[in-house]
Protein backbone atom coordinates (compact mmCIF):
# COMPACT_ATOMS: atom_id res chain seq x y z
CA UNK A 1 0.00 0.00 0.00
CA UNK A 2 1.25 3.71 -0.99
CA UNK A 3 0.31 6.08 1.86
CA UNK A 4 1.18 9.36 3.63
CA UNK A 5 1.65 9.68 7.36
CA UNK A 6 2.69 6.38 8.77
CA UNK A 7 4.63 7.77 11.71
CA UNK A 8 4.47 9.97 14.47
CA UNK A 9 6.12 13.63 14.56
CA UNK A 10 8.07 12.66 16.61
CA UNK A 11 9.08 9.65 14.58
CA UNK A 12 10.04 12.08 11.97
CA UNK A 13 12.04 14.05 13.87
CA UNK A 14 13.93 11.67 14.48
CA UNK A 15 14.79 10.14 11.65
CA UNK A 16 14.94 13.34 10.13
CA UNK A 17 17.37 14.65 12.28
CA UNK A 18 20.70 16.69 11.34
CA UNK A 19 22.67 13.58 10.28
CA UNK A 20 25.87 15.73 10.83
CA UNK A 21 25.14 17.54 14.15
CA UNK A 22 27.55 20.57 14.84
CA UNK A 23 30.22 20.66 18.03
CA UNK A 24 28.21 21.03 20.61
CA UNK A 25 30.24 23.66 22.50
CA UNK A 26 33.18 26.13 21.57
CA UNK A 27 35.49 23.86 23.53
CA UNK A 28 34.84 20.88 21.62
CA UNK A 29 35.62 22.76 18.57
CA UNK A 30 38.89 24.45 19.50
CA UNK A 31 40.11 20.87 20.64
CA UNK A 32 39.41 19.29 16.61
CA UNK A 33 41.14 23.04 15.75
CA UNK A 34 44.04 21.91 17.45
CA UNK A 35 44.38 18.88 16.49
CA UNK A 36 45.18 19.82 12.97
CA UNK A 37 48.71 19.91 11.73
CA UNK A 38 48.52 22.93 9.61
CA UNK A 39 50.39 20.89 6.84
CA UNK A 40 52.31 22.78 4.16
CA UNK A 41 51.17 22.45 0.71
CA UNK A 42 48.16 20.57 2.82
CA UNK A 43 46.74 17.41 0.98
CA UNK A 44 42.89 18.51 2.35
CA UNK A 45 43.23 22.14 0.31
CA UNK A 46 44.48 20.56 -2.55
CA UNK A 47 41.56 17.90 -2.85
CA UNK A 48 38.74 21.03 -2.72
CA UNK A 49 37.47 21.65 -5.81
CA UNK A 50 37.07 25.69 -5.03
CA UNK A 51 40.70 25.45 -3.04
CA UNK A 52 39.52 26.63 0.61
CA UNK A 53 42.50 27.11 2.84
CA UNK A 54 41.55 24.18 5.10
CA UNK A 55 44.99 24.81 7.30
CA UNK A 56 44.35 28.45 7.83
CA UNK A 57 40.86 28.20 8.10
CA UNK A 58 41.46 25.71 11.11
CA UNK A 59 44.11 27.92 13.07
CA UNK A 60 41.48 31.03 12.64
CA UNK A 61 39.28 28.72 14.87
CA UNK A 62 42.11 27.64 16.92
CA UNK A 63 43.02 31.45 17.90
CA UNK A 64 39.29 32.16 18.18
CA UNK A 65 39.10 34.16 15.24
CA UNK A 66 36.00 32.59 13.94
CA UNK A 67 34.93 35.95 11.58
CA UNK A 68 38.39 35.08 9.79
CA UNK A 69 37.84 31.68 9.64
CA UNK A 70 34.25 32.51 7.83
CA UNK A 71 36.26 34.52 5.80
CA UNK A 72 38.47 32.74 4.71
CA UNK A 73 36.04 29.90 3.63
CA UNK A 74 33.61 32.45 1.93
CA UNK A 75 36.52 34.00 -0.38
CA UNK A 76 36.62 30.57 -1.91
CA UNK A 77 33.66 28.74 -2.04
CA UNK A 78 30.34 31.53 -0.68
CA UNK A 79 28.02 28.40 -0.67
CA UNK A 80 31.07 26.68 2.34
CA UNK A 81 28.17 26.65 4.76
CA UNK A 82 25.67 24.41 2.77
CA UNK A 83 28.98 22.46 1.01
CA UNK A 84 29.97 21.61 4.73
CA UNK A 85 26.85 19.66 5.09
CA UNK A 86 26.71 18.16 1.52
CA UNK A 87 30.21 17.72 -0.17
CA UNK A 88 31.16 14.05 -0.02
CA UNK A 89 34.30 15.40 2.32
CA UNK A 90 35.30 11.46 3.06
CA UNK A 91 36.33 11.40 -1.06
CA UNK A 92 37.45 15.27 -1.11
CA UNK A 93 38.91 17.07 2.22
CA UNK A 94 38.70 14.90 4.99
CA UNK A 95 39.94 11.89 2.54
CA UNK A 96 42.74 13.61 1.48
CA UNK A 97 43.94 14.73 5.36
CA UNK A 98 47.60 13.48 6.99
CA UNK A 99 45.86 12.01 9.42
CA UNK A 100 44.36 8.97 7.10
CA UNK A 101 47.98 7.65 6.46
CA UNK A 102 48.57 7.66 10.22
CA UNK A 103 45.51 5.13 10.52
CA UNK A 104 43.98 7.93 13.06
CA UNK A 105 40.52 9.78 12.32
CA UNK A 106 40.92 12.69 9.67
CA UNK A 107 40.24 16.11 10.83
CA UNK A 108 36.26 17.04 10.99
CA UNK A 109 36.93 19.61 8.19
CA UNK A 110 33.25 19.51 7.15
CA UNK A 111 32.57 19.87 11.07
CA UNK A 112 34.74 22.76 11.51
CA UNK A 113 33.65 24.80 8.42
CA UNK A 114 29.96 24.46 9.54
CA UNK A 115 30.63 26.33 13.01
CA UNK A 116 32.48 29.19 11.88
CA UNK A 117 29.98 29.55 8.52
CA UNK A 118 27.16 29.05 10.41
CA UNK A 119 27.56 31.82 12.82
CA UNK A 120 29.05 34.29 10.20
CA UNK A 121 25.67 33.39 8.65
CA UNK A 122 23.25 33.50 12.03
CA UNK A 123 25.17 36.68 13.03
CA UNK A 124 24.84 38.01 9.60
CA UNK A 125 28.42 39.25 9.25
CA UNK A 126 28.65 40.32 5.81
CA UNK A 127 32.43 40.03 5.56
CA UNK A 128 32.62 41.23 1.50
CA UNK A 129 32.51 44.61 0.23
CA UNK A 130 30.65 45.22 -3.06
CA UNK A 131 32.83 48.06 -5.19
CA UNK A 132 31.09 51.17 -6.59
CA UNK A 133 28.60 50.36 -9.30
CA UNK A 134 30.42 50.33 -12.52
CA UNK A 135 27.26 50.64 -14.79
CA UNK A 136 27.89 46.91 -16.15
CA UNK A 137 24.89 44.92 -15.83
CA UNK A 138 24.89 40.80 -16.11
CA UNK A 139 21.61 38.27 -16.60
CA UNK A 140 22.11 34.73 -14.88
CA UNK A 141 19.76 32.05 -15.73
CA UNK A 142 19.45 30.30 -12.78
CA UNK A 143 19.93 30.54 -9.03
CA UNK A 144 21.40 27.40 -8.21
CA UNK A 145 25.13 27.03 -6.84
CA UNK A 146 27.25 28.16 -9.74
CA UNK A 147 24.45 31.10 -10.84
CA UNK A 148 24.63 32.33 -7.32
CA UNK A 149 28.43 31.96 -6.90
CA UNK A 150 29.18 33.68 -10.41
CA UNK A 151 26.74 36.49 -9.15
CA UNK A 152 28.36 36.62 -5.62
CA UNK A 153 31.43 37.46 -7.39
CA UNK A 154 30.61 39.21 -10.04
CA UNK A 155 28.67 41.47 -7.39
CA UNK A 156 31.91 42.19 -5.29
CA UNK A 157 33.31 43.90 -8.88
CA UNK A 158 30.91 46.21 -8.60
CA UNK A 159 28.69 44.29 -11.33
CA UNK A 160 24.49 44.94 -11.39
CA UNK A 161 23.01 41.52 -11.68
CA UNK A 162 20.19 40.02 -12.31
CA UNK A 163 19.24 36.05 -12.06
CA UNK A 164 16.04 34.67 -13.88
CA UNK A 165 15.21 31.81 -11.89
CA UNK A 166 12.48 28.97 -13.08
CA UNK A 167 11.28 27.96 -9.60
CA UNK A 168 9.97 30.22 -6.95
CA UNK A 169 12.98 29.59 -4.92
CA UNK A 170 16.71 30.34 -5.41
CA UNK A 171 19.34 27.68 -4.35
CA UNK A 172 18.88 24.72 -6.98
CA UNK A 173 19.48 21.21 -6.43
CA UNK A 174 20.40 22.18 -3.36
CA UNK A 175 17.32 23.33 -2.16
CA UNK A 176 15.03 20.80 -4.43
CA UNK A 177 16.83 17.92 -4.71
CA UNK A 178 19.28 16.94 -1.49
CA UNK A 179 17.79 15.07 1.60
CA UNK A 180 16.24 16.46 4.04
CA UNK A 181 18.44 15.39 6.90
CA UNK A 182 21.37 16.89 5.17
CA UNK A 183 20.29 20.52 4.79
CA UNK A 184 17.02 22.02 5.92
CA UNK A 185 14.79 24.16 2.95
CA UNK A 186 14.86 26.71 5.88
CA UNK A 187 18.43 26.49 5.81
CA UNK A 188 18.93 26.88 2.03
CA UNK A 189 16.65 29.76 2.10
CA UNK A 190 18.71 31.61 4.89
CA UNK A 191 21.68 30.69 2.63
CA UNK A 192 20.64 32.19 -0.55
CA UNK A 193 19.40 35.54 1.89
CA UNK A 194 22.91 35.35 2.82
CA UNK A 195 24.53 35.83 0.47
CA UNK A 196 22.23 38.25 -1.90
CA UNK A 197 23.37 40.54 1.44
CA UNK A 198 26.29 41.91 -0.99
CA UNK A 199 23.34 44.02 -2.62
CA UNK A 200 23.48 44.54 -6.31
CA UNK A 201 21.89 40.89 -6.68
CA UNK A 202 18.36 40.69 -7.74
CA UNK A 203 16.64 37.35 -8.35
CA UNK A 204 13.24 37.58 -10.53
CA UNK A 205 11.99 34.00 -9.59
CA UNK A 206 9.67 32.09 -12.00
CA UNK A 207 11.47 33.17 -15.54
CA UNK A 208 12.32 30.19 -17.39
CA UNK A 209 14.46 30.56 -20.46
CA UNK A 210 12.85 30.00 -23.37
CA UNK A 211 9.25 30.61 -21.97
CA UNK A 212 9.24 33.54 -20.12
CA UNK A 213 12.76 35.43 -21.21
CA UNK A 214 14.78 34.76 -24.47
CA UNK A 215 18.09 34.63 -24.69
CA UNK A 216 18.26 36.64 -27.61
CA UNK A 217 16.47 39.58 -25.10
CA UNK A 218 18.94 38.72 -22.53
CA UNK A 219 21.78 39.66 -24.97
CA UNK A 220 20.19 42.91 -25.95
CA UNK A 221 19.74 43.63 -22.43
CA UNK A 222 22.62 43.07 -20.64
CA UNK A 223 26.59 42.84 -20.99
CA UNK A 224 26.99 39.33 -20.75
CA UNK A 225 24.70 36.24 -19.98
CA UNK A 226 25.90 33.26 -17.83
CA UNK A 227 23.86 30.28 -18.49
CA UNK A 228 23.38 28.13 -14.82
CA UNK A 229 20.78 26.19 -15.64
CA UNK A 230 21.43 22.52 -14.61
CA UNK A 231 20.27 19.68 -15.30
CA UNK A 232 16.68 18.86 -14.91
CA UNK A 233 14.58 15.79 -16.52
CA UNK A 234 14.58 12.87 -15.55
CA UNK A 235 16.30 10.05 -17.68
CA UNK A 236 13.31 7.69 -18.06
CA UNK A 237 13.85 3.76 -17.82
CA UNK A 238 11.97 3.21 -21.03
CA UNK A 239 10.82 -0.07 -20.81
CA UNK A 240 6.75 -1.18 -20.05
CA UNK A 241 4.98 -0.17 -17.20
CA UNK A 242 6.74 3.10 -16.33
CA UNK A 243 3.49 4.89 -16.91
CA UNK A 244 1.24 2.97 -13.86
CA UNK A 245 0.53 4.70 -10.63
CA UNK A 246 3.13 4.28 -7.55
CA UNK A 247 6.22 4.77 -10.08
CA UNK A 248 7.80 8.41 -9.06
CA UNK A 249 10.97 10.14 -10.09
CA UNK A 250 13.25 11.01 -7.85
CA UNK A 251 13.89 14.62 -7.53
CA UNK A 252 10.51 15.12 -7.88
CA UNK A 253 10.10 12.64 -4.26
CA UNK A 254 12.86 14.32 -2.70
CA UNK A 255 11.24 17.77 -3.49
CA UNK A 256 7.95 17.05 -2.01
CA UNK A 257 9.35 15.44 0.89
CA UNK A 258 10.80 19.30 1.28
CA UNK A 259 8.02 21.05 0.21
CA UNK A 260 5.21 19.24 1.39
CA UNK A 261 6.28 18.14 4.60
CA UNK A 262 7.02 14.92 5.96
CA UNK A 263 3.41 13.03 6.83
CA UNK A 264 2.23 14.27 3.60
CA UNK A 265 4.46 12.46 1.40
CA UNK A 266 3.12 8.71 0.42
CA UNK A 267 5.40 5.80 0.42
CA UNK A 268 4.74 2.26 -0.38
CA UNK A 269 5.57 -0.65 1.51
CA UNK A 270 7.87 -2.25 -0.52
CA UNK A 271 9.89 0.05 -2.41
CA UNK A 272 12.23 -0.45 -5.35
CA UNK A 273 14.75 2.08 -6.30
CA UNK A 274 16.34 2.36 -9.31
CA UNK A 275 20.20 3.82 -9.97
CA UNK A 276 22.96 4.29 -6.79
CA UNK A 277 24.07 7.84 -7.33
CA UNK A 278 23.98 10.40 -4.28
CA UNK A 279 19.95 10.97 -5.80
CA UNK A 280 18.88 7.31 -5.30
CA UNK A 281 20.45 7.01 -2.05
CA UNK A 282 18.68 10.30 -0.86
CA UNK A 283 15.69 8.79 -2.15
CA UNK A 284 16.21 4.99 -0.47
CA UNK A 285 16.80 6.19 2.76
CA UNK A 286 14.57 9.24 3.01
CA UNK A 287 11.66 6.27 1.50
CA UNK A 288 12.55 4.18 4.87
CA UNK A 289 12.44 7.19 7.00
CA UNK A 290 9.00 7.97 5.87
CA UNK A 291 8.07 4.57 7.25
CA UNK A 292 8.68 2.33 3.92
CA UNK A 293 9.08 -1.55 5.36
CA UNK A 294 11.25 -2.60 2.68
CA UNK A 295 13.45 -0.70 0.41
CA UNK A 296 15.63 -2.31 -2.44
CA UNK A 297 18.34 -0.04 -4.92
CA UNK A 298 18.83 -1.81 -7.87
CA UNK A 299 21.96 -0.99 -9.88
CA UNK A 300 23.09 -2.61 -13.02
CA UNK A 301 26.72 -2.63 -12.29
CA UNK A 302 28.61 -3.70 -8.82
CA UNK A 303 29.70 -1.79 -6.13
CA UNK A 304 33.08 -1.03 -7.59
CA UNK A 305 31.33 1.10 -10.68
CA UNK A 306 28.50 2.89 -8.15
CA UNK A 307 28.47 6.55 -8.26
CA UNK A 308 28.23 7.14 -4.54
CA UNK A 309 30.57 7.07 -2.03
CA UNK A 310 31.04 4.57 0.40
CA UNK A 311 30.07 6.66 3.01
CA UNK A 312 26.49 7.40 1.19
CA UNK A 313 26.35 3.34 0.61
CA UNK A 314 26.79 2.92 4.28
CA UNK A 315 24.22 5.49 5.19
CA UNK A 316 21.72 3.41 3.18
CA UNK A 317 22.39 0.03 4.66
CA UNK A 318 22.88 1.17 8.05
CA UNK A 319 18.97 2.37 6.99
CA UNK A 320 18.27 -1.26 6.61
CA UNK A 321 17.93 -0.15 2.07
CA UNK A 322 19.01 -3.22 0.37
CA UNK A 323 21.00 -3.59 -2.59
CA UNK A 324 20.70 -5.70 -5.46
CA UNK A 325 23.78 -5.52 -7.96
CA UNK A 326 23.76 -6.46 -11.57
CA UNK A 327 19.93 -5.77 -11.88
CA UNK A 328 18.74 -3.50 -14.53
CA UNK A 329 14.86 -3.37 -14.38
CA UNK A 330 13.14 -4.91 -17.92
CA UNK A 331 9.15 -4.33 -16.58
CA UNK A 332 7.17 -2.80 -14.25
CA UNK A 333 3.41 -4.96 -13.84
CA UNK A 334 1.01 -3.59 -12.00
CA UNK A 335 -2.78 -4.31 -11.00
CA UNK A 336 -5.39 -2.12 -11.80
CA UNK A 337 -3.33 0.96 -13.49
CA UNK A 338 -0.92 0.20 -10.01
CA UNK A 339 2.43 -0.72 -9.49
CA UNK A 340 2.66 -4.43 -7.89
CA UNK A 341 5.85 -6.25 -9.36
CA UNK A 342 9.27 -5.49 -10.99
CA UNK A 343 10.65 -7.77 -13.31
CA UNK A 344 14.29 -7.37 -13.79
CA UNK A 345 17.16 -8.75 -16.09
CA UNK A 346 20.55 -9.97 -14.08
CA UNK A 347 23.33 -8.47 -15.73
CA UNK A 348 27.35 -9.18 -16.11
CA UNK A 349 29.97 -6.86 -16.63
CA UNK A 350 31.38 -6.41 -20.32
CA UNK A 351 33.99 -4.53 -22.18
CA UNK A 352 34.90 -0.92 -20.36
CA UNK A 353 32.90 1.96 -21.90
CA UNK A 354 34.63 5.03 -22.80
CA UNK A 355 34.42 6.49 -19.60
CA UNK A 356 36.49 3.53 -19.00
CA UNK A 357 33.78 1.72 -16.40
CA UNK A 358 33.15 -1.54 -17.79
CA UNK A 359 29.53 -2.05 -19.38
CA UNK A 360 26.88 -3.82 -18.02
CA UNK A 361 25.67 -6.77 -20.62
CA UNK A 362 22.12 -8.83 -20.28
CA UNK A 363 22.74 -12.49 -19.29
CA UNK A 364 18.98 -13.21 -20.45
CA UNK A 365 17.88 -14.19 -17.08
CA UNK A 366 15.28 -12.44 -14.67
CA UNK A 367 14.19 -12.33 -11.36
CA UNK A 368 11.23 -10.41 -10.03
CA UNK A 369 10.13 -8.22 -6.84
CA UNK A 370 7.01 -7.41 -5.11
CA UNK A 371 6.81 -3.99 -5.14
CA UNK A 372 4.24 -1.47 -4.68
CA UNK A 373 6.56 1.61 -5.51
CA UNK A 374 9.42 2.76 -7.91
CA UNK A 375 11.48 5.63 -7.33
CA UNK A 376 13.52 6.48 -10.77
CA UNK A 377 17.22 8.10 -9.99
CA UNK A 378 18.57 6.57 -13.29
CA UNK A 379 20.36 10.39 -13.58
CA UNK A 380 19.32 13.15 -15.16
CA UNK A 381 18.92 14.59 -18.69
CA UNK A 382 20.33 18.05 -19.64
CA UNK A 383 18.03 20.43 -21.13
CA UNK A 384 19.34 19.69 -25.07
CA UNK A 385 16.09 21.16 -26.71
CA UNK A 386 16.91 24.60 -25.15
CA UNK A 387 20.36 24.87 -26.07
CA UNK A 388 19.23 23.57 -29.86
CA UNK A 389 16.78 25.98 -29.47
CA UNK A 390 19.67 29.24 -29.17
CA UNK A 391 22.06 27.31 -31.23
CA UNK A 392 25.03 27.14 -28.25
CA UNK A 393 27.23 24.36 -29.05
CA UNK A 394 26.48 21.14 -27.22
CA UNK A 395 27.45 17.10 -26.48
CA UNK A 396 24.45 15.78 -25.96
CA UNK A 397 22.95 18.66 -24.14
CA UNK A 398 25.92 19.39 -22.06
CA UNK A 399 27.13 23.01 -23.08
CA UNK A 400 30.57 22.95 -24.40
CA UNK A 401 32.60 26.14 -23.44
CA UNK A 402 35.97 27.19 -23.54
CA UNK A 403 37.20 29.05 -20.72
CA UNK A 404 33.46 29.35 -19.76
CA UNK A 405 32.55 30.61 -22.59
CA UNK A 406 29.92 29.15 -25.16
CA UNK A 407 30.28 29.95 -28.88
CA UNK A 408 27.70 32.72 -28.63
CA UNK A 409 29.85 35.81 -28.07
CA UNK A 410 28.97 37.13 -24.69
CA UNK A 411 27.05 34.35 -23.34
CA UNK A 412 29.51 32.02 -20.47
CA UNK A 413 27.79 28.77 -19.09
CA UNK A 414 29.04 26.69 -16.23
CA UNK A 415 27.62 24.03 -13.60
CA UNK A 416 25.76 21.22 -14.29
CA UNK A 417 24.80 22.05 -17.58
CA UNK A 418 28.12 21.78 -19.03
CA UNK A 419 29.95 19.15 -17.11
CA UNK A 420 26.37 17.08 -16.84
CA UNK A 421 25.82 17.07 -12.96
CA UNK A 422 28.76 16.96 -10.55
CA UNK A 423 28.57 18.29 -6.88
CA UNK A 424 27.72 21.56 -5.13
CA UNK A 425 31.21 22.42 -4.81
CA UNK A 426 32.14 21.79 -8.36
CA UNK A 427 28.84 24.04 -9.44
CA UNK A 428 30.44 27.28 -7.13
CA UNK A 429 33.70 26.48 -8.60
CA UNK A 430 32.27 27.01 -12.28
CA UNK A 431 30.76 30.14 -10.92
CA UNK A 432 33.71 31.73 -9.91
CA UNK A 433 35.56 30.86 -13.37
CA UNK A 434 32.32 32.13 -15.30
CA UNK A 435 32.43 35.24 -12.84
CA UNK A 436 36.46 36.12 -13.95
CA UNK A 437 36.13 35.03 -17.80
CA UNK A 438 32.99 37.47 -18.02
CA UNK A 439 34.88 40.26 -16.21
CA UNK A 440 37.60 39.66 -18.55
CA UNK A 441 35.06 40.08 -21.57
CA UNK A 442 33.47 43.49 -20.47
CA UNK A 443 36.74 45.01 -19.55
CA UNK A 444 38.11 43.92 -23.28
CA UNK A 445 34.84 45.36 -24.76
CA UNK A 446 35.34 48.69 -22.78
CA UNK A 447 39.17 49.14 -24.03
CA UNK A 448 38.00 48.87 -27.46
FE1 LIG B 1 45.03 19.70 8.90
FE2 LIG B 1 44.58 17.25 7.80
FE3 LIG B 1 44.64 19.43 6.23
FE4 LIG B 1 46.91 18.57 7.38
S1 LIG B 1 45.70 17.50 5.82
S2 LIG B 1 46.18 20.71 7.21
S3 LIG B 1 46.12 17.79 9.31
S4 LIG B 1 43.16 19.01 7.85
Amino acid sequence: MIEANRLSQVQYAENFSDIHPPFETKDAALVEANRCLFCYDAPCMKSCPTSIDVPKFIKQIATENVKGSAHTIFSSNIMGAGCSKVCPVEKLCEGACVYNFMEEEPISIARLQRYSTEKAMSANWQLFKRKESTGKKVAIVGAGPAGLSCAHVLSREGIDVTIFEKENKGGGLMTYGIAAYKVTPQFCEAEVNYILGIGGIEIKYEQELGKNISLTDLQKEYDAVYLAIGVGLARQLEIPGEELEGVEDAIKFIYDIRDKGFDKVAVGDKVAVIGMGMTAIDAATQAKRLGAKEVTMLYRRTKEEMPCTQHELDIAMLDGCEIIWLASPKEIKGVDGKVNEIICSIMKLGEPDASGRRSPVDTGETFSLVVNMVIKAAGQMPFEALVDEFKIQNSKGKINITDSATNIPGVFAGGDCVNGGKEVVDAVQAGKDGAKAILDFINKNQNH
